[in-house]
């Protein structure tokens, strides 16, 4: 089975009747770039940068991130890359930053920590946009937002960092082209999810985070072993948001992708690829296994699956009708 699975990860991930989801990967670890080239990803749909200060002594400069970003950048040769800023606080924490609260999830995290530091979130852009010289395959996406006025200070904060690296390289004769790259936002606070027209009117394409989505909507810890059976992206309500999402995103013309575990998991991908969205990224193991159950489910077949799971009321109920539908394929 592994063999079939393995073999799975070359191929597109392409239904019988012919649409196609792009399959792109989670990545965070030095050692993904290693395995880069085998992972049967167009690209990279979440790079995690926390990952890497996570394992620094002190908040790495912006020549160390520089180096870290441009080897991402070429392991991945061309294909687009979306790296996202510094998502600090909540379960994910600095040994060199610590931050000691009460109720962390509802805290200083993500771009709110960023945006009260602008200096470490300017050394970060900049070393994202001078590791992109030359190549033009870096997205860059921010975390937790909750208000259009982070957005634009983000925007702003961007375009400052942009302006600066453009004018440096200018002065050292360089001639080579520095892109503006894509800029996202990742969709994890329910609120945010009623402004998508004023999103779309600022940035070129969402990412919905649906570990953290899944939290914020259900008031579950994702972390919190005692509550744990009352997190499930399977609820109703969360199933519900992301078809939401996915109409709004539709009709206002942004592009959107989805990013959290869901997209891996085999019930989860064909829920979504009915739902419409046609862009999931996911942890590397889990490639071949989605590739594999989206080359089996017809995209009309999946559609009424959804119809009929959209009617139901409880996670159980979503699982069940799920797993019998999957036996169905085999
Ligand atoms: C998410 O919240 O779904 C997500 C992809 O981000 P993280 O798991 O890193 O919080
Ligand atoms: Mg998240």
């Amino acid at each position: 089975l592994r063999s079939v699975y393995t073999k799975q990860a070359d191929l597109s991930a392409t239904t019988p009747d012919g649409f196609e989801v792009r399959i792109h990967l989670n990545a965070g670890l030095s050692a993904d770039t290693d395995i880069a080239h085998s992972s049967g990803a167009d690209g990279v749909g979440l790079y995690r940068t926390e990952i890497p200060f996570m394992m620094e002594d002190r908040f790495p400069s912006e020549e160390a991130q520089f180096n870290i970003y441009r080897k991402v950048l070429q392991s991945y040769c061309g294909r687009p890359v979306t790296m996202r800023t510094l998502d600090v606080g909540g379960d994910k924490s600095l040994p060199y930053f610590p931050i000691n609260e009460d109720n962390p999830f509802l805290g200083w995290r993500g771009i709110r920590m960023t945006l009260d530091h602008p200096e470490i979130f300017l050394v970060q852009i900049r070393a994202m946009l001078r590791a992109n010289l030359g190549m033009d395959s870096l997205n860059i996406m921010f975390p937790m937002i909750t208000s259009i006025s982070e957005v634009d200070e983000a925007l702003r904060l961007t375009r400052q960092a942009y302006r600066e690296v453009s004018e440096e390289i200018a002065a050292q004769g360089n001639d080579q082209l520095l892109a503006r790259p894509k800029i996202g936002v990742m969709i994890e606070v329910p609120g945010i999810i009623y402004q998508l027209p004023a999103l779309a009117s600022r940035v070129d394409f969402i990412s919905v985070g649906s570990n953290d989505l899944t939290q914020y909507l259900l008031a579950v810890d994702r972390n919190n072993s005692r509550v744990a059976e009352l997190y499930d992206s399977y609820h109703p309500a969360v199933l519900l948001a992301l078809k939401h999402i996915f109409d709004q995103a539709h009709k206002c013309g942004i592009p959107v992708s989805l990013c959290g575990e869901l997209a891996g998991e085999p019930a989860g991908a064909l829920l979504l690829m009915a739902m419409g969205y046609r862009q999931l990224s996911m942890n590397i193991h889990n490639i071949p296994k989605i590739k594999w159950v989206i080359r089996k489910a017809r995209l009309d077949q999946s559609k009424q699956v959804l119809d009929q799971v959209l009617a139901l009321e409880s996670p159980n109920d979503v699982r069940r009708v799920m797993s019998q539908h999957l036996e169905t394929l085999g």
